[in-house]
């Protein structure tokens, strides 16, 4: 999907926190407890379901290095606002 497109859905389908600041998710939630969101990735055609968190990350900050996971600094498990994103190692079992 495009990144501006992707940009839009994610801020229409959130809202801002005014005390956190946080991006609330008010899409699709999956057991988790996170946001979830089907995006198109182009370079392999093919329709993908990913965290809302991911997705914020793709579209606003840029490509996810392999290996690696998106997660909320502010603890939020809804929070997308790019601000409140960072990258970890995804644990291994
Ligand atoms: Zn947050």
């Amino acid at each position: 999907m495009h990144r501006v497109r992707l940009q839009e859905k994610l801020q229409f389908n959130s809202q801002i926190n005014a005390d956190t600041h946080c991006w609330e998710w008010q899409g699709q939630v999956s057991n988790s407890g996170h946001g979830r969101i089907t995006i198109r990735d182009f370079s392999q055609a093919t329709n993908q379901k990913v965290s809302a968190e991911t997705a914020s990350y793709l579209a606003f900050i840029g490509g996810l290095p392999e290996g690696m996971m998106v997660n909320q600094t502010c603890s939020n498990r809804l929070c997308i606002n790019p601000e409140h994103l960072c990258i970890k190692k995804i644990p291994t079992l």
